[in-house]
């Protein structure tokens, strides 16, 4: 049985091995949150473009800015507007945050360390060459490249592009996945189920899931415990970039997901993970298409999903695989666990005098959705530790957009 870790690297090799050229397409800037470049992005001129003040105070000559001295104001500089004289010895300008620094001055002071009497400055602080000024150039030149083909954009991302004059952006055309949950006992979520059915809840995540990483999720619907429809549907998902089907890879009698797949062709890659819950996801190669049989527990999918799914579609969105953003918090609580697999306990951080501190919930296990909507991340213990102390910082993994 692989390891977590060793899974997700198994999945980001095979995705990467089977990923040929990806189309592209334009959008609109304001659109493009979460996209990924296919282009790159580069500063149209010098950033800043001019010398810039980054303070509200006064221009002057670093030779003049000696505590104790007093400069003559010849004039102000709002942002965006020139000054066309030259700043000389004893002189100095009032200028303000994102002015251009005029010719002659080389420092500015800023307007809390002066008495200003509207025509005499008074400096109270010395200052030095370049001091509040970002000279031009200094964070781009003209020409440089300044986002990779492959970022994924975010809204700092996105401001760069914008300020740089790409309103409209090439980027990769989002992987679709198809995805189909199974099991007899599965209706809708608009039905009102029998008493022995559940609502397809994994159809839910699983579609939030897809459209948080950054793919087009393609609902199949549900397919029954039965191989000669579930064959069908298969068959149709492979016609997407990747299948996610949920439910149906455990032991069961009518768990027949891996058995289908095997016989459409897939190549399996692993089918247990060492990890609680979701030990018996499955995911190989089918017909040059990755595709993941997660258990159906909605718990175990959830998990499941973000730690391997993901990562293959990000490859498959031409971005490099986002690392799992695995942070330590200070337990709340002793915990002991017996086992060999690594759990992922839902879990609630909570910010405690200043620092994170998690808690794990008590649970019914990965049935238990309702326990999973009080999470806001999960507790990470691995066989390398059992039993944490309260206070001992544990290994925590944020649930997607909630933390
Ligand atoms: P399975 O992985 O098919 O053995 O299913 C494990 C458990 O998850 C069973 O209790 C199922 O009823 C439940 N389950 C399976 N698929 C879904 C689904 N799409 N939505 C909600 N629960 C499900
Ligand atoms: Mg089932």
């Amino acid at each position: 049985m692989v390891s977590f870790e060793e899974a997700r690297e198994k999945v980001i090799a095979a995705v990467r091995a089977l990923r040929g050229p990806l189309a592209t397409e334009t959008v609109e800037i304001s659109r493009s949150c979460g996209r990924v470049l296919a282009q790159p992005i580069t500063a149209d001129r010098d950033y800043p473009p001019f010398d810039r003040s980054i303070r509200d105070g006064f221009a002057l000559r670093a030779d003049d800015a000696v505590a104790g001295a007093t400069l003559q104001c010849i004039g102000e500089i709002k942002a965006g507007s020139g000054f066309d004289r030259v700043v000389g010895p004893g002189e100095c300008v009032q200028i303000m945050t994102g002015a251009a620094v005029p010719s002659g001055a080389d420092a500015v002071v800023m307007i809390e360390h002066v008495s200003f009497d509207g025509r005499r400055v008074m400096l109270s602080r010395s200052a030095t060459r370049g001091q509040s000024i970002v000279a031009r150039g200094k964070e781009a030149r003209v020409g440089q490249q300044l986002l990779a083909p492959g970022t994924r954009l975010g809204y700092a991302e996105m401001a760069l592009a914008g300020q740089v004059g790409g309103h409209r952006l090439n980027v990769f055309k989002r992987p679709r996945a198809a995805m189909l949950s199974t099991g007899d006992e599965v209706v809708e979520v608009s039905a009102t189920p029998g008493p022995l059915q559940v609502r397809n809840g994994n159809s839910v995540a699983l579609e939030t899931l897809a459209t948080l990483a950054g793919a087009e999720s393609e609902s199949l619907g549900n397919a029954p415990d039965e191989k000669k429809e579930l064959r069908r549907r298969i068959e149709h998902g492979l016609e997407a970039n990747l299948l996610i089907i949920s439910g149906g890879v455990s032991m069961g009698k009518y768990d027949l997901v891996e058995m289908v797949l095997g016989e459409v062709g897939t190549e399996f890659v692993f089918d247990s993970v060492a990890i609680r819950p979701g030990r018996p996801a499955v995911f190989g190669v089918c017909r040059g298409k990755p595709v993941f049989g997660l258990p159906g527990n909605p718990v175990s999918t959830m998990v499941t999903f973000e730690l391997f799914v993901v990562p293959a579609i990000d490859v498959l969105s031409g971005a490099s695989p986002r690392p799992l953003p695995i942070f330590r918090a200070r337990l709340a609580h002793a915990l002991h666990e017996r086992s060999e697999l690594t759990h992922f306990l839902p879990a609630r951080v909570q910010t405690v005098r200043g620092e994170p501190e998690v808690s794990a919930l008590p649970w019914q296990g990965s049935g238990d959705v309702v326990t999973m909507a009080e999470s806001n991340a999960f507790l990470i213990v691995s066989p390398e530790k059992l039993n944490w102390d309260a206070g001992e910082m544990a290994f925590v993994l944020p649930r997607r957009g909630l933390l």
